[in-house]
């Protein structure tokens, strides 16, 4: 057998073992009885350690030296495996011992923030944080740095991301997207009222499944089920499932994270199937990962073409509410920009609002410029100057988000650029679909699926998310374009044009 087909035979055997790691998860997430859940837990932590162990083992090691002396190599598989040497040195970074004491502080932490969160007492989770900040400037120490430590950390979700890339990004945000925002914030001339009456539960359902199909989820090769917090999750080739989350007082809600979790389903199922376990079957980050789902929830289900195909439907479900309300009153409302202390439950555009103050203080905090004493404080001013919102109490404020629980800074950032990547692909399809929106309005999505394979899945890891974007853009990140789609999307909206549709 030739270095390389040893190599992904090796590949494909860990593979097989994060599927049954990843079946435990989704059971765990989904439908497993309760009594069983910390023997589950430790056996997942169990399970990964021994896989991180396997994978930076010195055997593998050779493995990949061995792929790379094949001499019948061809390009794409010479990249496959200096992509995989790349992830396994940096692997080696981390010794076992910090991966553990990560894994068990962050397992304690998850714990004590559902408490804190619940009570809303910050100061319960507190030390907890204090010691994931100082796990995490340990991980980018290890990991290595050249010119902000944040780096390191970030490159963890994308490798092509840097703190500078995060700065440019944000700062011209500032200088030309947060006025933009403020301005329509104070206009409060929209009425939403009707989506947050009651929508039964399954009828929800129901018409989500409805749509998700008609979008091109296939549920032969995935599923949707009941979660406490939606996600997608690839249990092996041909099985990626996703969970999702009923809100009887909001419609659109369950609906649009169904999407969204669909982006990313879409995106793991179109990935190259031919070498499992390796950076060519892989997604190659999570920037990219949220470009998919957030182009779907936002670009798309947001979209007045969208409603104009499915809102006769939608009505035919909700007759008793939405009878009487216009297809633009609908749309306006979907599309309301508001105060809102809830990162998941914004619009599309103070969304990134949210994205930036998490920022702003996970750099802090690495820099050792903030500690976590001051941090309520530092949210809750930063929420009055972006937002103009008084966080009530610590649970609407600093103890929101699960990421932090998780160990998991530099996290927030790729749900930014993924949605900025999104938007640049969004004109990109435009110009090379001209009547993508026609389709969308007669419920023709596969030109989308295509354009999105050629364009995103097929590279998997081989190319970073800069040269995905540079492939299928022709070049690479930019949030003009972004910027551009806020302003041809919410002018209207808000100045009540088109208010004969
Ligand atoms: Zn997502």
């Amino acid at each position: 057998m030739s270095g390389y087909k040893k190599l992904l035979e090796r590949a494909r055997q860990l593979h097989h073992l994060y599927s049954a790691v990843a079946l435990m998860e989704w059971d765990l997430e989904t439908y497993m009885p309760k009594g069983g859940v910390d023997s589950r837990s430790e056996a997942i932590a169990f399970l990964s350690r021994r896989l991180h162990e396997n994978f930076i083992s010195k055997e593998m090691g050779e493995l990949i030296e061995n792929a790379l002396a094949d001499p019948d190599l061809t390009e794409a598989q010479r990249k496959n495996v200096l992509i995989m040497k790349e992830d396994y040195e940096k692997a080696k970074k981390l010794p076992p011992e910090f991966v553990e004491e990560f894994s068990k502080t962050t397992s304690k932490a998850f714990v004590v923030w559902q408490e804190a969160k619940h009570k809303s007492d910050f100061s319960l989770f507190k030390p907890y944080l204090a010691k994931i900040v100082e796990l995490n400037i340990e991980k980018a120490n290890l990991l290595g740095w050249e010119k902000h430590p944040y780096d390191a950390l970030l490159s963890e979700y994308d490798k092509s991301a840097t703190t500078e890339l995060v700065e440019k990004v944000f700062s011209t945000l500032k200088e030309q997207f947060v006025d933009f925002v403020q301005d329509l914030l104070d206009r409060e001339n929209i009425d939403d009222s009707f989506l947050r009456k009651y929508y039964d539960k399954q009828k929800q359902w129901e018409f989500t499944v409805f749509v998700l199909k008609k979008l091109g989820y296939p549920f032969d090769k995935g599923r949707m089920d009941y979660s406490e917090h939606p996600f997608t999750i690839g249990i092996n080739i041909g099985d990626v499932r996703i969970t999702t989350k009923a809100n009887e007082y909001l419609l659109g809600d369950m609906l649009l994270s169904s999407v969204h979790e669909m982006g990313h389903a879409l995106y793991d199922l179109g990935l190259p199937t031919e070498a499992p376990g390796t950076p060519m079957s892989e997604s190659t980050s999570l920037s990219i990962h949220e470009s998919q789902s957030r182009f779907w929830e936002n670009y798309i289900a947001r979209s007045l073409p969208f409603w104009e195909h499915f809102y006769t439907a939608l009505q035919g479900f909700f007759h008793e509410h939405l009878s009487d309300v216009s297809l633009w009153k609908f749309y306006r409302a979907l599309n309301k920009v508001s105060r809102c202390p809830i990162r998941i439950q914004s619009d599309e555009l103070t969304y990134h609002f949210h994205i930036m103050i998490r920022y702003e203080l996970e750099k802090a905090l690495i820099e050792r410029r903030l500690t976590v004493d001051d941090l309520p404080h530092e949210w809750n001013t930063r929420y009055k100057a972006y937002l103009g919102i008084d966080i009530k109490n610590d649970a609407e404020g600093v103890l929101q988000d699960v990421h932090w629980s998780h160990g998991t800074i530099g996290y927030f950032p790729t749900y930014s650029l993924g949605t900025f990547y999104g938007a640049q692909f969004l004109f990109a399809m435009e110009r090379d679909i001209p009547e993508l929106w026609q389709l969308v309005r007669e419920g023709n999505f596969t030109p989308i699926h295509q354009w999105l394979q050629k364009n995103i899945w097929s590279h998997g890891k081989l190319l970073t998310s800069e040269e995905i974007a540079k492939f299928a853009t022709g070049e690479g990140l930019n949030v003009h374009y972004f910027i551009q789609y806020a302003r041809n999307k919410y002018l209207p909206i808000y100045e009540g044009e088109l208010e004969t549709v």
